[in-house]
């Protein structure tokens, strides 16, 4: 048993409570009780414990939509002229890297996240993958590289026609074997879904195929949803639909899917979303970068469509991605007083239920039976921190660097900032080596 106490408690959730001089007891993998740390103690002399010293104790953060192999774009010269679409920046940066991409490379590129993961509080990530030349075992390569990490993570591998017929059928096989390979294991660790890279790279009979051999596995998908205008205009011109409507009508969304971005979607594609349950997933520090626009979130929420918070590979801490999601809604709706409380809903209900989804079990809160992933967070709040304001302290007053400890499924993965079992300089030396391999092959 682990008992991480002398710290105040925020246990998030329906029933939200802050407990000063908190503790949460954990047994095996979940939650077992949560109340004053010192009662527990004593009840639990046992325990290994440890001492939040004051700080702030709550659920792990989640990712929801993730690319770990996007690592080794970062201080990478691609070669190409600035962009200036998002055509531009796939093809002349990730659609240069990504055929690149051996196993090998696809493991340490994940390694290097993972750990930047835990360092930041991010216990669950929902990754979405492409290595074109690589594609059979990379699902495999990752979950090894996030099983020893200790990151609870789920996988796809993002099919494309873009590099021919071959590397499409191998990429469906990829999905549908690490999908029935999980179903066959039951590890709440790890998780599969099918996924696609966006409708502008795939042909009717490539969606008819992928929802075949999806639904064989019972699988839910991941895809990229109208996130350039890109998407939309090559939408039309294939189909005369939209991209909500083109992949609703080929059977891709419901609410086992994850749409990632839903940027170029109308009321008409909002009502299908909600219809089907299907999952959103708002990027917005992604949606920036790469000046496709700010989707339509504040107004998907409205009409009851769950959408939750991703990074895109653009950072691994969640916090970040929850105060650019903040002052880009009210940017883009030339509107101070929206979104204080949609990007917490986003972050910390929704989230939440679309792990729930993938892995089974409760998440996002700390109570008896949830999955126990906790983090401690160097915070002491300089005004009264309340079950009403807390929201507010986390979004100015803690980022990702905050973090200092971290516990997934039960396992401690660091400890007052010191990783446990990971040997993270090896690990970046030998990335850093892999990557300027890789930079040559450009
Ligand atoms: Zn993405």
């Amino acid at each position: 048993m682990l008992l991480i106490g002398n710290g105040t408690v925020l246990t998030l959730g329906q029933d939200n409570k802050v407990i000063a001089q908190g503790g949460v007891l954990i047994e095996g993998a979940k939650i077992k009780e949560i109340g004053d740390s010192a009662e527990l103690r004593g009840r639990f002399p046992q325990a290994q414990f440890i001492d939040a010293r004051g700080h702030l104790i709550m659920p792990g953060m989640i990712n929801t939509h993730m690319h770990l192999y996007s690592t080794f774009a970062r201080g990478m010269d691609a070669k190409s002229k600035p962009p200036k679409s998002f055509r531009d920046i796939l093809e002349g940066l990730w659609w240069k890297l990504d055929k690149q991409l051996s196993l090998d490379d696809v493991y340490y590129s994940a390694l290097g996240p993972l750990i930047e993961c835990i360092k930041t509080g991010t216990t669950t990530i929902v990754d979405h993958h492409a290595s074109p030349y690589a594609v059979t075992g990379s699902l495999n390569t990752m979950a090894k590289a996030a099983r020893e990490i200790g990151v609870r993570a789920a996988f796809c591998y993002e099919v494309s026609e873009r590099d021919g017929d071959k590397i499409t059928e191998e990429g469906i096989k990829e999905n549908a074997d690490f999908i029935a390979a999980c179903a066959s294991q039951a590890n709440p660790m790890v998780a599969g879904l099918f996924g696609l890279h966006a409708s502008l790279t795939l042909s009717d009979r490539a969606l008819a195929q992928c929802r075949e051999a999806a639904q064989a596995s019972g699988s839910g998908f991941h895809v990229h949803v109208a996130e350039g205008i890109e998407d939309l205009q090559d939408s039309l011109a294939k189909s005369g639909l939209r991209v909500v409507e083109r992949l609703n009508k080929f059977g891709i969304l419901g609410p086992k899917t994850v749409a990632a971005h839903c940027v170029h979607v109308n009321d008409a594609e909002i009502e299908i979303l909600k219809e089907t349950k299907t999952q959103v997933v708002h990027n917005p520090e992604s949606n920036m970068g790469n000046a496709v626009g700010a989707a339509p979130v504040l107004k998907m929420l409205d009409s009851g469509v769950t959408v939750g918070l991703g990074t895109d590979g653009y950072t691994c801490d969640m916090f970040e991605s929850a105060k650019v999601a903040n002052v880009l809604q009210k940017h883009a709706a030339a509107d101070p007083g929206v979104a204080w409380g949609e990007v917490p809903q986003m972050l910390y209900s929704n989230n939440p239920r679309i792990a729930e989804n993938l892995f089974g079990g409760k998440f996002g809160e700390l109570r008896e039976g949830a999955w126990a992933d906790v983090i401690v967070v160097d915070y002491i709040p300089p005004t009264p921190m309340t079950a009403a304001n807390w929201s507010g302290h986390l979004l100015f007053g803690v980022s990702g660097r905050s973090v200092e400890t971290t516990v997934v499924n039960g396992r401690v993965r660091m400890l007052n900032r010191e990783l446990v079992g990971i040997d993270e300089e090896a690990i970046l030396a030998r990335s850093r080596e892999l990557a300027q391999n890789l930079w040559e092959r450009i």
